[in-house]
């Protein structure tokens, strides 16, 4: 369970972050969704830890991780990263990729590399390299790396947004039902609403650096609080 409680980022006296707090259960699906430049990636920094809040608190399974004099440096948090530019080592074969962040026995980290390339279906290219793949198969080679080490919490910023529709719709089923078989509280940053209407459980809908509103997609989707939020829900980005 993750849990954000009003953070603040000020950037040159300007809150771009402005008291966001939200709560994602595990197993479940949060979509953060608003346009360009409301803070949606600036939320996500802070709680991945490469950013500092100026208040606020994050806790991950009810334990406090970061607040404003106490801070759990990022490669301890536990937490899964997948951002749009989700670069691959080049010089690293696929295998060696998905183990990068993995602790254990040798044999440990081949066994658990091999049972996510089979879960996304490309065992076939264990020994391959990056640019032997397609963009797609890539970016489920990413996936596959940002869940080897079983995080509690997944982060995802606009992670699909470099794909031609016509594989996107694909990855989008299977990346959620991979986080699903994983139970993490996965965290997605879009500002496309029919991708957070496809994925989310809850839409957190965020303008200006607020949450100015939450709750299941249909009831957001149907039940706008506002014109700004019809405006943007209506339009075809
Ligand atoms: P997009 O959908 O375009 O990715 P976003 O919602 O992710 O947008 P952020 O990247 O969080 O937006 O940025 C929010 C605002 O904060 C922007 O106006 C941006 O210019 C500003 N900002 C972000 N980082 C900094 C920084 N390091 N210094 C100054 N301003 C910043
Ligand atoms: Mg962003």
């Amino acid at each position: 369970r993750l849990e954000i409680r009003n953070i603040v980022r000020q950037f040159d006296g300007r809150a771009v972050v402005d008291d966001v707090s939200l709560t994602i259960q595990a197993g479940q699906v949060t979509c953060l969704l608003g346009p360009s430049g409301c803070g949606k990636s600036t939320t996500l920094r802070m709680i991945a830890g490469v950013e500092m809040q100026d208040s606020g608190e994050i806790y991950v399974d009810g334990k406090l991780i970061c607040d404003t004099v106490f801070r759990v440096p990022p490669e301890r948090r536990e937490i899964g990263l997948m951002f749009q530019d989700f670069a691959l080592f080049p010089h690293l074969s696929v295998a060696d990729n998905v183990a990068f962040g993995l602790k254990g026995s040798k044999a440990e980290k081949r066994a658990r590399v091999e049972e996510l390339l089979h879960r996304v279906d490309l065992f076939r290219f264990i020994d391959g390299f990056p640019h032997q793949l397609s963009g797609g198969e890539q970016q489920r080679v990413a996936l596959a790396r940002a869940l080897a080490p079983r995080p509690r919490i997944m982060l995802m910023d606009e992670p699909f947004s470099g794909l031609d529709n016509r594989l996107r719709d694909g990855i989008r089923d299977e990346t959620l039902s991979l986080l699903k078989e994983e139970d993490a509280a996965v965290l997605l940053v879009t500002h496309e609403p029919e991708e957070a209407m496809r994925m989310a459980d809850e839409i957190a809908l965020m303008r200006s650096g607020k949450i100015v509103q939450q709750g299941a997609p249909y009831n957001v989707y149907t039940r706008p609080v506002d014109r700004s939020a019809v405006a943007f829900f209506s339009d075809t980005n």
